[in-house]
């Protein structure tokens, strides 16, 4: 369950320490060492998968159910006036810590613009593509 070299499993672990805002059986809440707003946080199943491909699916059950429940309590505590929750899958999605896990963001009025992307300009006819893709 723990892997060698996994940074986050050594902070369930205890040998790395972090700055937990929660924990239960299942998961550890820590802030992000590294927060793009006041509050972000990481939600951390204890037991290590890579990623939400590998996460079982009772554990992204109350993976989810945990960020609505620190989402609605981080949003009282620091009076945040939005709120992002993310969660990266792969080195090209952005994901530099292989051990599955999800970003509470507090979004504030007079934060900068953290999120954009740049849009895609898809024809009717490519939407269209992509919809059988991934339907049929
Ligand atoms: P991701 O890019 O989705 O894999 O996110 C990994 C996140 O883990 C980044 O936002 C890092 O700032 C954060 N991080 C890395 N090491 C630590 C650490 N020791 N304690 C807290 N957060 C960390
Ligand atoms: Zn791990």
């Amino acid at each position: 369950m723990k892997q060698d070299n996994c940074i986050f499993c050594k902070i369930i672990s205890g040998e790395i320490p972090a700055h937990t805002i929660y924990e239960d059986e299942q998961f550890k809440v820590i802030l992000d060492v590294a927060p793009a707003t006041k509050g972000h946080a990481l939600i951390i199943p204890k037991n290590h998968y890579a990623n939400m491909y590998e996460l079982p699916e009772d554990t992204a059950v109350e993976a989810i159910k945990l960020a609505k429940k620190m989402m609605q309590v981080m949003t009282d505590k620091l009076h945040c006036d939005g709120f992002n929750i993310i969660q990266n899958n792969g080195e090209i999605a952005g994901q530099t810590v292989f051990h599955f896990h999800m970003h509470l963001i507090p979004r504030y009025k007079d934060d900068s613009e953290i999120l954009k992307y740049v849009s895609l300009h898809p024809s009717q006819e490519e939407m269209e593509e992509t919809r059988k893709t991934i339907t049929e």
